[in-house]
């Protein structure tokens, strides 16, 4: 045994089968699209001890790619916002419209 922490499934024919504990699949749905999305939650765990199951939000791939996209146009922009003119600040609005507060680490 090559693993310390698993967990135990009892089969129907009341064998025990032990499993590793980071082998075990987790899932989540993207607040931003629903799509179900699988997750390493122990990963998760190790990079955010404050983890809650009933609480905590995990993008998909595909969405964290159009946020990074997003937060990287917003940098550059913002780089410029003392001299932005009239029309660059109506731009940055607009993405900052397709934020909700809960999106906002930058
Ligand atoms: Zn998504």
């Amino acid at each position: 045994m090559e693993y310390t922490i698993y967990t135990k499934i009892k089969e129907r024919n009341g064998k025990t089968t032990e499993i590793c504990a980071v082998d075990l699949p987790f899932y989540c749905r993207c607040p931003e699209c629903n799509k179900e999305t699988e997750i390493s939650l122990f990963d998760e765990i190790a990079h955010n001890p404050d983890i809650d199951p009933f609480s905590s939000r995990f993008y998909c791939e595909s969405c964290t790619a159009v946020f990074d996209e997003i937060r990287e146009q917003v940098k550059h922009t913002l780089d410029d916002v003392d001299n932005m003119s009239a029309e660059k600040l109506h731009a940055l609005s607009n993405l900052l419209d397709k934020f909700n507060e809960d999106c906002m680490e930058w």
